[in-house]
């Protein structure tokens, strides 16, 4: 069986980026780039080693954020140079004699998914390889500001990472090409020396963090591949509101004629506080007092409705969307029958759901307890989250 291990340049400024840390460090959803990276080689079955090359003052903190992993084995880090070339170069002298195949990844494309990572591995046992896509957008060769050709596109592709050789090619270029510092990927040094490069099918989610503006998009990504094996989830939610003379009556987004309303300090609609919390159960994302404080002026009157586009909006950045709800209401009077249907139409266009995802009854309580007595209402509810596709 042959060895396969991955290399991984980290010894970047990234000074695009514009910000103090080096974009590799980047935190999204709490993990730096470089570990999501790391992670989705680690995790992955035709990988047996990685060689990280980091920059000589961060060895001890990128050794700090793999200690505690489950993977930190796997990972070897050594000192890269200047240029990505020189780490490259480092990092294969640092490869054990077992390795015969060697992928080299970028430290942050951490959306790389296992099955890209598979068909460049299993192309590299043939020769080398790299993942590419067609490229989209017309290019053209442009001199001071002035078009002067437009290229073919149908023979242009974009190239991207993981890159796959076998050791001994990958090996021979960079010693024979240290002395030329100008190459920006690996298949270009063993092009440079006669290797055939094979395309492998790319993948448009396997983004290169260059600008603040990817991170928005990397941080969906991340969160639906991670989402995606702990979801579906269930919550479940309940709240109570104390019935008083001179407020409305708001259940479901709908005002109810009636004597009393319920106290709160938003527009306490009691139907819709029990199913955010059942929603921010389910995405295990706390309860509405966390996101929206009733010692926060902001939410003085708040309508209900708006929080909860407000929750639907909070679970699809985290890569998450609601699948369902069921709700039941406590309330002696009024009938709430005849309002059930604009309730359920009410919420269900908040959450994007068809109609019949979104159920709510109502029950009494036959004269006992603080509902039999008006003196409040009460509901619950269970809400079911997916993962966004
Ligand atoms: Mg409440």
């Amino acid at each position: 069986m042959p060895s396969t291990y991955v290399i991984i340049p980290a010894a970047g400024q990234g000074r695009r980026m514009g910000g103090p840390i080096a974009k590799q460090f980047l935190p999204v959803h709490g993990t730096p780039l470089l570990v999501w990276t790391v992670r989705a080689f680690a995790e992955h079955p035709a990988i047996d080693g990685i060689v990280i090359a980091v920059a000589p003052d961060t060895v001890e903190h990128v050794r700090a954020l793999l200690h505690d992993s489950r993977y930190a084995e796997k990972v070897r880090l050594v000192v890269g140079g200047d240029e990505r070339q020189a780490s490259v170069a480092n990092a294969v002298r640092a490869l054990p004699a077992s390795c015969d195949v060697v992928l080299v990844h970028d430290a942050v494309r951490p959306c790389v998914s296992a099955e890209l990572i598979g068909r460049v591995a299993d192309a590299a046992k043939q020769g080398c390889a790299t993942a590419a896509l067609p490229m989209q957008e017309t290019v053209k060769v442009v001199e001071a500001g002035v078009v002067k050709q437009t290229l073919d596109r149908s023979r242009l592709w974009s190239v991207q990472t993981p890159q796959g050789f076998p050791r001994a090619v990958l090996a021979q270029a960079h010693e024979t090409m240290s002395k030329n510092l100008s190459f920006t990927d690996d298949c270009s040094l063993v092009e440079a020396l006669g290797h055939p490069v094979r395309i492998v099918q790319g993948d448009p989610r396997n983004l290169k963090v260059t600008t603040p503006a990817d991170l928005p998009i990397v941080e969906l990504y991340l969160a639906s591949k991670t989402a995606s094996s702990r979801f579906p989830g269930v919550g479940m939610g309940y709240d109570v509101h104390r019935l008083v003379e001179g407020r409305p009556l708001v259940l479901g987004g709908v005002t109810i004629p009636y004597q009393w309303g319920l106290l709160g300090h938003s527009d306490a609609d009691v139907l819709l506080h029990a199913v955010m919390d059942a929603l921010l159960g389910a995405a295990g994302l706390g309860d509405i007092g966390q996101h929206f404080p009733d010692t926060d002026p902001d939410y003085a009157g708040a309508v209900s409705m708006d929080l909860l586009h407000k929750v639907d909006k909070l679970l699809r950045r985290r890569g998450l969307q609601p699948d369902g709800v069921d709700a039941v209401l406590m309330v002696e009077r009024p009938k709430i029958a005849p309002y059930i249907p604009q309730m359920r139409a009410n919420m269900a266009k908040a959450l994007q759901l068809p109609l019949e995802a979104v159920n709510v009854k109502a029950t009494t309580s036959e004269g006992m307890g603080f509902v039999g007595r008006c003196e409040g209402m009460a509901a619950q509810a269970v809400a079911r989250v997916c993962p966004l596709c």
